[in-house]
């Protein structure tokens, strides 16, 4: 059974890191930032427009591996409809699911679970919580650059 749970999120993995969702340019995009992972070489521009605290609209352009872009595509598609403070708490979620601080399963990060397999990889951590990273810097309206260094 662990094994068939493994398999399907593998390909949801795959399936967005070849055609990722919410990509492109956000015209109206109100919020902004970009994110490097020096270790990986994953580049990512993220756009969000946010009325009265709410995201209303989340896309991101960029260049990385196929875990960064199933992230950066995951985290969009989780953002939409969703307030600025409660984005900042699936963060923190998402963080706790990576570095393992974290051990029962939490029902806020839904589909984003299919991500938890990365934390036996921990140079790949990084790729996964790279789009996050860049959420933090566009909702704090941050204009330059971060790095996960
Ligand atoms: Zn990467």
């Amino acid at each position: 059974m662990m094994a068939d749970l493994h398999d399907l999120y593998q390909e949801v993995i795959v399936d967005h890191g070849r055609r990722p969702r919410n990509f492109g340019p956000l015209p109206g995009a109100n919020h902004r930032a970009e994110g490097f992972n020096p270790l990986c070489g994953d580049h990512l521009t993220l756009q969000l427009q946010v009325v009265d605290g709410v995201i209303r609209d989340a896309r991101f352009e960029g260049a990385g591996c196929a875990i960064s872009t199933a992230s950066a595509s995951l985290m969009t598609e989780a953002l939409k409809g969703r307030g600025t403070s409660d984005a900042e708490a699936l963060f923190a979620s998402f963080h706790a699911m990576l570095t393992g601080e974290r051990q029962a399963a939490d029902a806020a990060l839904g589909k984003l679970e299919v991500l938890a397999g990365v934390r036996e990889f921990p140079t790949r951590i990084k790729c996964a919580t790279l789009a996050w990273h860049t959420l933090l810097a566009a909702l704090r309206e941050e204009c330059r650059p971060v790095t996960t260094e």
